[in-house]
C-alpha cells in the first residue's frame, strides 16, 4: 500500500458509497449450498515465502535499486516451481521496463539494473496459466517492492515490508500453485509480482499497456493480509466495493464455508485508488484490492517494524485460502463481474 499524500489529488467522490442496501441484497442473493472443502495452502510454505520475501537480506525490496531485482529473481524462481508458465515477451519471468529517473529517493539505494543514468530500470514478475479461453483473463496481483532502507530505529534501519506486501506477494506465489495443481482454467490466469507500487505505481502501469483491458474479466489485487481484519477472523475487506459486482461474487463463492468478505471499512482512505488496481479499475476493470489490516490503527506500517513477528501467519494462509475459493466461480467462468465505471477525476 502507498502512503496517502500522492493520492489526495481532485478527491470528488463522497466517502460513504457503501450502502446497506448493497448487503441486504448481497445476503438474499447467497443460496446455501454444501460446505467446499478448504483449499490446499500449505502453511509451512506460506512461511517460508514471506519470511525470504522479508529477511534482512532483501534490504526492504526498495524499487530502483538491486535489492528489488532479487527479490525479483527470487520470486521468478517460485513462479518456475509453481508451475507457471513464462508469458511471452518475459525474460524467464522478469518483465523489464524502464522509466525516468525520479526527481527524488532514487539515489541512495544503489543499483539500477543497468539502464541508463536518465532510465532507470524496473522489473515485474509474471507469469500465466493458459486456460480454454485465451482471449479471457484473470489476473492475481501484488506489489513485491517495500520502502528500503530507513532511519534507524533502535538499531534496526530496515523497512522489511512484511504485511506491506511480503504477504500479498506470497498469495500471488500460492495461488499459482494452488491453481497450477488444478489442471486447464476455464479463462486464462495471470500472475504479476509488481515492482514500484510505494514510487507511484509504475509497475502496474507498465503492465496494463501489454494488455488490453478489455480483455480482463477481473483483477485480484492483494495488499496486507497479515494481520486479522477488525470484522473478526477468516474475514478479509475489499476496496471500491461499490464499484462492480466483483464483491458480491466472492461473497457468495465463500457462502457456508468460514470465510466472509467484507467492503472496504475505510473508505476515506481512498485506498481503492492508493494501490495498484486502480490504473485497470481507471480502464474499466473490475480491479479492486483485498486486505485485511487494520490500516488505521496499525502501528508497524512503513515502519522498521513491519516484520514476520507482527503477523498471525495462520490467518494470512487461510485469508489466501478464502481468496482461493472466492475466485472459483470467476475462474470457471460461471460469474463475470460487471465493468468499473470510474467518474473523471478519479
Ligand atoms: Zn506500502
Amino acid at each position: 500500500m502507498s502512503a496517502p499524500m500522492s493520492s489526495f489529488i481532485r478527491v470528488t467522490v463522497p466517502s460513504a458509497l457503501l450502502s446497506s442496501a448493497v448487503l441486504s441484497a448481497c445476503a438474499s442473493a447467497q443460496t446455501a449450498s454444501t460446505t467446499p472443502e478448504a483449499p490446499r495452502i500449505e502453511q509451512a510454505r506460506v512461511e517460508q515465502i514471506i519470511s525470504t520475501l522479508a529477511d534482512d537480506d532483501m534490504r526492504g525490496r526498495s524499487a530502483f535499486s538491486a535489492d528489488a531485482v532479487r527479490a525479483a529473481e527470487y520470486l521468478a524462481g517460485e513462479f518456475a516451481a509453481a508451475g507457471l508458465e513464462s508469458p511471452e515477451g518475459a525474460d524467464g519471468y522478469l518483465q523489464w521496463f524502464s522509466v525516468p529517473t525520479p526527481t527524488r529517493g532514487a539515489a541512495n539505494v544503489g543499483g539500477n539494473g543497468g539502464a541508463s543514468a536518465s532510465e532507470q530500470g524496473l522489473v515485474n514478475v509474471v507469469g500465466m496459466i493458459p486456460g480454454r479461453r485465451s482471449d479471457e483473463y484473470v489476473l492475481f496481483s501484488a506489489h513485491y517492492d517495500h520502502i528500503g532502507i530507513r532511519e534507524p530505529v533502535a538499531g534496526d534501519s530496515i523497512a522489511n515490508g512484511a504485511n506491506d506486501n511480503a504477504s500479498g506477494t506470497t498469495a500471488v506465489v500460492m495461488l499459482g500453485r494452488y491453481f497450477a495443481e488444478r489442471g486447464t482454467p476455464e479463462r486464462t490466469l495471470l500472475f504479476a509480482a509488481f515492482t514500484a507500487e510505494e514510487r507511484g505505481g509504475f509497475g502496474s502501469r507498465y503492465y496494463s499497456t501489454q494488455l488490453d483491458p478489455d480483455q480482463i474479466v477481473a483483477m485480484f489485487n492483494i495488499e496486507m493480509i497479515g494481520k486479522p481484519a477488525v470484522q473478526g477472523p477468516n474475514t478479509a475487506w475489499i476496496t471500491g466495493f461499490e464499484q462492480s459486482s466483483f464483491g458480491l461474487i466472492l461473497q457468495e463463492a465463500v457462502t457456508g464455508t468460514e470465510y466472509e468478505f467484507y467492503p472496504d471499512p475505510y473508505p476515506d482512505q481512498r485506498l481503492f485508488y492508493r494501490s495498484d488496481n486502480a490504473t485497470l479499475a481507471r480502464s474499466g476493470v473490475p480491479a479492486h484490492s483485498i486486505s485485511t489490516t487494520p490500516i488505521d490503527v496499525d502501528q508497524d506500517y512503513h515502519q522498521v517494524t513491519d516484520h514476520v513477528e507482527t503477523l498471525d501467519l495462520e490467518h494470512l494462509t487461510n485469508t489466501i485460502r478464502a481468496i482461493a475459493m472466492g475466485a472459483e466461480t470467476i475462474v470457471s467462468g460461471a460469474a463475470t463481474p460487471t465493468r468499473v465505471d470510474l467518474p473523471d477525476g478519479n
